[in-house]
């Protein structure tokens, strides 16, 4: 069977070393050293300050929002953050879980990240941030978000879950907005097996959010405000230690696979890949291409499940057709719903294989082909 991603597993001694010294200390969680050494190590690999670890990416979300107090109702009213339906459904329900209506703006098709050009027509006076994500570890169009966010008065907190590592225009696209995070889930491109980061810009925010994720207490006989358990433990941040060392090699070796993906299906009709963005490194997180329609999408799902390849429909349903999100949005997002609708990602793991790859590739080449024989006929 071939998977659509498997986690990356560094070598057993090294981590074995890292457990051995856990157990000597007898020092399991609560910023412990292993979690102080990796969060300078990922400041250092991602060039970026104000980094706190946490103990999944869903945390890391709604402890952005509460240390930013985007989550607070305006005049009694709900709080509203506008968002992008084509992502994964933590960043709405996370919204959604502190309170705060998530309300949808279409996305750009090329990008397939938020329209800014739709956002200032969403804005109210209960809009109290942005939260875009860079789909497919994609950059938004940050400085156009920035633009609209100063001129509203609202934050900005990029769902970054798919960026790890991503430079945009020499610099980390982690430092753009408010706050930026970051899901370190198993089956991301690093990874502590669960686990996740919040990149502040102010150094202000990152100590209030410290506190929010071990129940707001200040020191042994001060609790200060309300918190919550969000804390990386010792074993999660030896994961990390171990995984970060072999990063490089794993984001160069699922590169390689995407250009192998794409030598095949570059200028071959009624497949549409993601376009590269010269501004970017990209990481190599995803590799999604799109069909003419849904029915040819389907069809090419079972075709290659006939063949034990399993691929995904990442991303799907547009979360603006949820009612679980009861969101207060019109329903004008007919880009994500049709992206949605005809996208899929294709297997994309480190030890994918060049035979892997090409069987892949075949199969859909000529699935196809069927489809254009289908429509001349
Ligand atoms: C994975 C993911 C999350 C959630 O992260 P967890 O670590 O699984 O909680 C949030 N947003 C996006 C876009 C993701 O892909």
């Amino acid at each position: 069977m071939i998977p659509v991603t498997k986690p990356y597993l560094p070598s057993r001694e090294k981590l074995d070393k890292y457990i051995d010294g856990i157990y000597e200390r007898q020092w399991l969680t609560n910023n412990g050293p292993l979690v102080q050494e990796l969060t300078k190590r990922l400041e250092e690999y991602l060039g970026v300050e104000n980094l706190l670890l946490v103990s999944n990416g869903t945390l890391a979300l709604q402890i952005a929002y509460r240390a930013l107090g985007i989550h607070e109702p305006v005049n009694g009213k709900p709080a509203e953050a506008i968002t992008t339906p084509f992502t994964f459904v933590a960043t709405s329900s996370s919204l959604k879980w502190e309170g705060i209506e998530p309300v949808f703006v279409d996305i750009n098709p090329n990008t397939l990240c938020l329209d800014p050009e739709k956002i200032q027509s969403a804005m109210t006076a209960n809009t109290t941030a942005i939260v875009p994500v860079h789909v497919y570890g994609n950059p938004c169009n940050v400085e156009r978000i920035a633009e609209l966010a100063d001129k509203n008065g609202v934050k900005v907190i990029y769902d970054a879950a798919h960026a790890f590592g991503v430079n945009y225009k020499g610099e980390s696209l982690l430092s753009w907005g408010d706050a930026a995070t970051l899901s370190f889930h198993a089956t991301k491109v690093f990874h502590t097996i669960e686990g996740g980061a919040i990149i502040f810009k102010r150094k202000e925010d990152l100590e209030r959010a410290k506190l929010l994720t071990n129940f707001g207490i200040q020191s042994q006989d001060v609790i200060s405000c309300n918190g919550i358990n969000a804390k990386m433990n010792e074993f999660q941040a030896a994961m990390g230690l171990c995984v970060l060392d072999d990063i490089e090699l794993v984001i160069s070796k699922r590169k390689k696979i995407i250009e192998r993906y794409n030598s095949v299906f570059n200028g071959l009709e009624g497949v549409h890949t993601l376009e590269s963005n010269t501004d970017t490194s990209g990481n190599g997180a995803y590799y999604p291409i799109l069909f003419s329609t849904e029915n040819q999408l389907k069809r090419v799902i079972d075709a290659l499940k006939a063949e034990d390849i399993i691929s995904r429909r990442y991303f799907f349903p547009s979360l603006d057709t949820l009612t679980s999100l009861d969101s207060l949005t019109d329903p004008s997002c007919g880009i994500s719903r049709d992206t949605a609708s005809r996208v899929v990602c294709l297997p994309l793991y480190h030890k994918l294989l060049d035979s892997d790859i090409d069987r892949t590739a075949e199969i859909i080449r000529r699935c196809v082909n069927e489809f254009h024989d289908a429509e001349r006929a």
